[in-house]
Parts: C-alpha cells; structure tokens; sequence
C-alpha cells in the first residue's frame, strides 16, 4: 500500500484515481470540480479540500491536468506542491503538455531533491476505467522503475521514451499518427460510400489488405460500423476533437523548435480546426467522418466538374 495523492479527477484521472484505489492503495485525491471530487470518493478516495492538503504525507503524486499551463501552476511558485513536498517524493505528471514544460517543472522538481517522471498515456477513458492504459514515460530508468507499481495499477504497459520530456515528444509523435490514420481512414469511407460501396465492406476489406491501421481495428469512423466504437454513439464519449486539436498543436511547436518538417500533421490540425469552428470540439475525434463525408457529398452537387 501506497500513500498517493492524486490532482485532477476528470474523464481520465477520475478512473486512474479509483483503480488506484482499487488495488489497495491509500489515495487522497483533489479536484476542483465538486462532482469529480464526489465521484472520486464514491470510488473509495479520500478526497482533500485543496491540492496542498491531499498531498500531506504522500509517497508519490499523480496528476493528470488539462494543459501545461495548470501543470506549471500547480507545482511550480512559492504556493506550488514542489515547495511543500519532502525530499525524495515521486512525482508522476501524466498530463499531455509541451516537452519543454514537462522539462521545466522537472528541473524544479530536482533541484528541490524530488524525483519527477513524465508519464503520459494512450489508450483514452476506456483504457483508463479497464486499468490498461500504456504510460509513455520520461525520466531516469531508476524513477521509472520506482514508478512501475503504481503505474501498473493504471496500466498495463509501461514504456521507456527517454530522459525527461522523452515521454511527452514519444505521445504527440503518437498522436500525430493517430490523427493522420483516422483522416486517411475517414476519407477513404467517404469516398468508396460515394461510389456505392458499402462502409462495413469496405471496411472488411482494408481491414485484409495494405491499408489496415488501428483506426479501422477497434475505432471505426463511420456510424454503425462497430458496436462499441464513438462513432456509433454519437460521437459521445472517448477522446474529445479540442484534445486532439491541443496535442498537435503541441506536435507541430515541437516541430518548429527543431526545424522539423511535419506536412501532414500540419494538414491534420488544420482540419481539426475546420471541425472545432464548425462547433464540433466536443465530440470525439473521430468525428472528422462527419467533415469528409460531407465535403464528399458536396463534390457531387451540380456545376462541380470531375472531369480533370
Ligand atoms: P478533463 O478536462 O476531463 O479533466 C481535467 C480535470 O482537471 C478536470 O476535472 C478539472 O477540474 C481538473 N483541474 C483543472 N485545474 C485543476 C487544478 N488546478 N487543481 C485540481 N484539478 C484541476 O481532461 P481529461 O480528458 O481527463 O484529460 C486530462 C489529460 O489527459 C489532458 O492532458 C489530456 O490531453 C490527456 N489525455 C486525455 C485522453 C482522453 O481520452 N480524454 C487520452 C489521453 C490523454
């Protein structure tokens, strides 16, 4: 048993804080929403009325926060938790934010003798609730092995990027491809659907051929396809078009800082955007189905000339 405190209690901390809890450890959790609190307690947390509070006598601090900004503001200044934490704590932040940031906060960490992972994740709200997220971590091989009996409570692999902020750029890299892979599978639906071929079908038949990804696996985009997938649902639940949006931003500064040439992941974000300003940052990603689909079906409309 572990005492671990544990910060932002949204659509993914709230299931990583309970399966913490689950497995037997001694979790005092914040949030500051009220009813994230709640539901956190529900699932068995103690739940603190303020961060520096729900880190009183932690061995280890979890936090899992929208954006680097909140990261910063959390651990960092003369109120922050890196100011409040005993020598020696473990500090797992597994928020997707900048690598830079993730670097700063952990040089901080350091230099206050406090041990700091990045330790971001894929795998989205289901992995979180069924405890089989990947964390994708930054930081010594020590820190990370001292991390491993927690993370395993979340998780079911844990994975060595690098050093510090190896984890973060590992993530975006991973979330760059996603995003490209669900575009290039959307537009493909779109396109056979237009010519009268049936999205299941289709589908079946990528699924057998060269154009197989993890998209068409277990997310189909197009509605009706897969039971379970969002695109079934409404595109309600999973992994939201804003957060998507934020983590190739974030991907395309990482880009800039190193000179990198990155034309499909800028193409990617451009069309996320497209998406949110129509009102769509809610939904799931894979909800950009509905933009192909729709440019497709404009295509076919009178006066446009598919001779050429
Ligand atoms: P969310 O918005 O549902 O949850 C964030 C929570 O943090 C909220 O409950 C909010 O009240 C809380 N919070 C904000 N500021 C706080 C503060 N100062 N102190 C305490 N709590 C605070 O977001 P989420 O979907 O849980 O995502 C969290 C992180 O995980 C993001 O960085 C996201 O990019 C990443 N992520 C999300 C998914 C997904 O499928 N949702 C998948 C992989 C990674």
């Amino acid at each position: 048993m572990t005492r671990i405190a544990f910060i932002g209690l949204g659509n993914m901390g709230g299931p990583m804080a309970a399966n913490l809890a689950q497995a037997g450890h001694d979790v005092q959790a914040f949030d500051l929403s009220e009813t994230a609190c709640a539901a956190a307690r529900d699932a068995g947390c103690r739940v603190a009325d303020s961060t520096a509070q729900a880190v009183e006598a932690a061995e280890v601090v979890v936090s899992m926060l929208p954006s680097g900004a909140i990261v910063e503001s959390v651990y960092l200044g003369d109120d922050g938790l890196l100011a409040r934490l005993p020598e020696n704590t473990l500090i797992i932040d597994s928020s997707t934010i900048a690598a830079d940031t993730a670097r700063r906060v952990a040089q901080a960490a350091t230099h206050r003798g406090l041990r700091m992972i990045d330790a971001p994740v894929s795998g989205g709200v289901a992995a979180a609730a069924a405890g089989t997220l990947t964390f994708i971590c930054g930081g010594s091989e020590a820190d990370i092995d001292a991390a491993r009996p927690v993370l395993g409570a979340m998780g079911k692999n844990v994975l060595r990027a690098g050093d510090s902020g190896a984890g973060q750029i590992a993530k975006i890299c991973n979330n760059m491809l996603l995003a490209v892979h669900m575009i290039g599978t959307a537009e493909a639906l779109a396109l056979g659907e237009t010519h009268g071929v049936d999205p299941s079908v289709l589908s079946e038949i990528m699924l057998a051929s060269s154009g197989r990804n993890w998209s068409l696996e277990v997310y189909n985009p197009w509605p009706g396809v897969m039971e379970n997938a969002p695109a079934s649902k409404g595109y309600q639940g999973g992994f939201m078009v804003d957060l998507m949006h934020k983590d190739l931003g974030l991907a395309l500064d990482a880009a800039q800082h190193e000179g990198a040439s990155t034309p499909m992941g800028a193409l990617a974000r451009s069309l996320y955007a497209l998406h949110r300003q129509a009102g769509h940052g809610r939904l799931d990603f894979s909800s950009i189905q509905s933009l192909l689909r729709a440019q497709t079906d404009a295509d076919q409309s009178p006066g446009v000339d598919h001779s050429t």
